[in-house]
């Protein structure tokens, strides 16, 4: 008997439109980052999120990094970080010449932790960037209270999180700007991409500005301001109008996965914690994230290679960034969770394309590797 397929951690789901869109950028010979895909996105993307501005961009990374540009954060500035996130949520502050200065997480929904937020506030604070990690919404309202307090920016990275909701409120218009990522693995997709929302007017200007080289809107060829390259091109519009035309069907399978995998999952709960949602919060499973009960990281790296054996991919929890060689410091404060939930978590497979059987799979494994 031949081995069963491998099941992959991550899958696009390109069941849309998307072909036709492609071919007619391929057509109509607008291939490059002008056309009416971009518009049609970027105005289809606002609608959806609920904000008057979304401005497309080349991937996530570079729609954070445009969006604390627009905010104006530079050298000398401090922006505080969740440790446990991607490391692009920490380079863009780096790339801005600023100071990404990290808190700790819940170690439950390993969103930031906002009691801890507080004690992170310096005279150089200007920003905090919640992290929606996994799928799940940061409880924005413990951040808002913080940021208005202080006078500081709220930066949501809702690159994991497009449809998830606080409050019945979507991400990208909880704060004074988002990030998205449409990175091929993320809830929706343009193969490269990303996105920034505003409902600020002046800002979103800016984030146009500073996205189109700094070029002038009313005079071409001046540049008032040193800007970058960060278009988004009509192809990969073309693609995100397609994905965004079936959100609800993306959202709608990843939810199922999450639930199959919570029944399954359910007799292991003396040896693993499946994913623990807040009661404010609509979570869409960017990752479906379990907990071992046992915190020992070699444990879970055994558990991994033994899922891994049964051709199941997964991926470890992020390093915590206190932790990477670029950010480490001598003086910082240990954040425990962080380095609990990094110890102990795993991310299953977890995308569209997964058949009932794929997640019967999964468990048994599981429940093998945890006998
Ligand atoms: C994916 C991701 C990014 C970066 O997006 P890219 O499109 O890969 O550049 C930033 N922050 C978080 C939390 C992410 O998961």
């Amino acid at each position: 008997m031949s081995a069963p397929p491998r099941i992959p951690v991550a899958a696009p789901v390109l069941d849309g439109r998307e072909r036709d869109y492609v071919l007619e950028c391929l057509d109509t010979g607008w291939i490059s980052s002008i056309g009416r895909f971009i518009e049609a996105f970027e105005t289809a993307f606002a609608e959806a999120c609920g904000v008057r501005h979304a401005v497309a961009c080349n991937n996530g990374t570079t729609a954070l990094h445009l969006a604390l540009v627009a905010l104006g954060i530079g050298p000398g500035d401090e922006v505080i970080v969740p440790s446990l996130t991607y490391v692009a949520s920490a380079n863009t502050v780096t790339y801005c010449g600023a100071t990404p200065v990290f808190v700790d997480n819940d170690p439950l929904t390993f969103n930031l932790d906002v009691a801890a937020l507080e004690a992170r506030v310096t005279p150089r604070t200007r920003a905090i960037m919640p992290v929606h990690l996994y799928g799940q919404p940061v409880d924005m309202d413990g951040v808002l209270e913080v940021a208005r307090r202080h006078g500081l920016f709220v930066l949501e990275d809702a690159a994991e999180a497009m449809g998830a909701r606080y409050k019945g409120r979507p991400a990208g218009a909880l704060g004074d700007c988002a990030a998205f990522s449409l990175f091929g693995n993320k809830i929706i997709t343009t193969g490269e991409g990303g996105m920034v929302t505003t409902d600020d007017d002046a800002l979103a200007a800016r984030l146009r500005l500073y996205r189109g080289q700094g070029m002038d809107p009313a005079r071409r060829y001046w540049f008032p301001v040193i800007g970058y390259n960060y278009r988004m091109t009509n192809i990969a519009a073309a693609i995100g109008l397609a994905q965004l035309e079936r959100i609800e069907a993306h959202l709608a399978a990843r939810r199922r996965v999450a639930a199959g995998y919570d029944a399954r999952l359910a007799p292991l709960r003396e040896r693993l914690i499946t994913p623990v949602t807040a009661p404010f919060a609509d979570h869409v499973y960017w990752m479906y994230t379990i907990q071992l009960a046992n915190p020992d990281r070699a444990y879970r790296d055994q558990v991994m290679a033994a899922l891994d054996a049964d051709g199941i991919e997964t991926r470890p929890v992020f390093h915590p960034l206190h932790t990477l060689p670029p950010y480490v410091r001598s003086d910082a404060p240990p954040l425990p969770n962080a380095e609990l939930c990094a110890a102990r978590g795993i991310n299953l497979p977890s995308h569209g394309r997964l058949t009932e059987a794929d997640l019967d799979r999964v468990a048994a494994s599981l429940s093998r590797a945890l006998a």
